[in-house]
């Protein structure tokens, strides 16, 4: 068995844009007219990121779909540092369940969840890179590691939410 880590130490001071998109939805009028300024400010705020990337895993778990959640959250949990992040994608109550989950800023993935079998299932197979709509046109939007196929669009940000 591959007992390669599902996570990666990731240098903190990285170049990246991080910016709070919830703040932009408050006040999107302003955000799409000062881009460039909201982008320089938060670039001083890249502090907060975190040191561990946990891309490795999230594949892991996809490449997993069908299979007995017992022997992947063992596997999985044999090659973690923390059992967290698990469960950032899968919902073990029926009510966690999300289609999607966005981590980091712009970075989405499949919801997944455990079926009555014990099985890993994905919540909505039919959501992929062409279906989702990309909050900002500062960050490269992707869904399991493909990029959006959408463009930015403001007028549908709103409705989009
Ligand atoms: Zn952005």
């Amino acid at each position: 068995m591959d007992k390669k880590p599902l996570y990666r130490k990731v240098n903190t001071t990285a170049r990246g844009v991080f910016h709070l998109h919830s703040k932009d939805f408050s006040d999107s009028r302003r955000a799409n007219t000062s881009t460039l300024m909201e982008s320089k400010r938060s670039v001083m705020h890249g502090k907060k990121q975190r040191g561990l990337d946990y891309t490795p895993l999230f594949k892991f778990l996809l490449s997993k779909i069908g299979q007995s959640w017992s022997a992947v959250h063992s596997e999985a949990i044999s090659r973690l540092d923390s059992e967290e992040p698990i469960f950032w994608l899968v919902a073990i109550r029926a009510e966690e369940k999300k289609e999607y989950v966005r981590l980091g800023e712009a970075s989405y993935y499949s919801g997944l969840y455990v079926d009555e079998e014990g099985l890993l299932q994905l919540v909505n197979s039919k959501i992929s890179a062409e279906s989702l709509a990309p909050q900002c046109a500062c960050c490269t939007h992707t869904f399991n590691g493909v990029r959006f196929t959408r463009k930015y669009d403001p007028a549908h940000l709103l409705s989009a939410w």
